[in-house]
């Protein structure tokens, strides 16, 4: 049903500087950064091989991803699954007891079609499903 790990997203204080460290670290110059109105974030995303890393950082007080660093240190905030048909898994995880934060799929970075599953359900690690296209 997961095709594969799509993206990890990591929640950042500032963006700027995380994604120079990211540059570093991958060897990856070329990264695309896009403003999600739905979240309120900016995003830096850097592709390795076949999945990527996701920077996020909150652009005002209300975006999830502010909300996330005031109970926790920057780091790890979700890992992303790409799926076929978002609104058939998202039909089959709720069938089978899943908490879904999003019962239906909206639209996140790069115009994906995105929903999150609670991490209560997920042994802690907020998922997200994501379908390209
Ligand atoms: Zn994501």
């Amino acid at each position: 049903m997961l095709k594969k790990v799509h993206h990890i997203g990591i929640a950042v204080k500032d963006l700027k500087e995380a994604a120079e460290k990211y540059v570093a670290i991958t060897g990856i110059k070329h990264y695309e950064t896009e403003y999600v109105p739905g979240q309120d974030v900016e995003v830096a995303m850097f592709e390795v091989g076949e999945s990527r890393i996701e920077l996020l950082q909150g652009k005002s007080e209300n975006s999830p991803i502010s909300k996330f660093l005031e109970k926790n240190r920057e780091g790890l905030h979700h890992v992303a699954y790409e799926v076929e048909d978002i609104d058939k898994a998202l039909e089959e995880l709720k069938a089978q007891g899943f908490a879904l934060i999003d019962e239906k799929a909206r639209i996140g970075a790069g115009g994906m079609k995105i929903a999150f599953i609670h991490p209560k359900s997920t042994n802690g690690v907020l998922t997200e499903l994501s379908q390209v296209k």
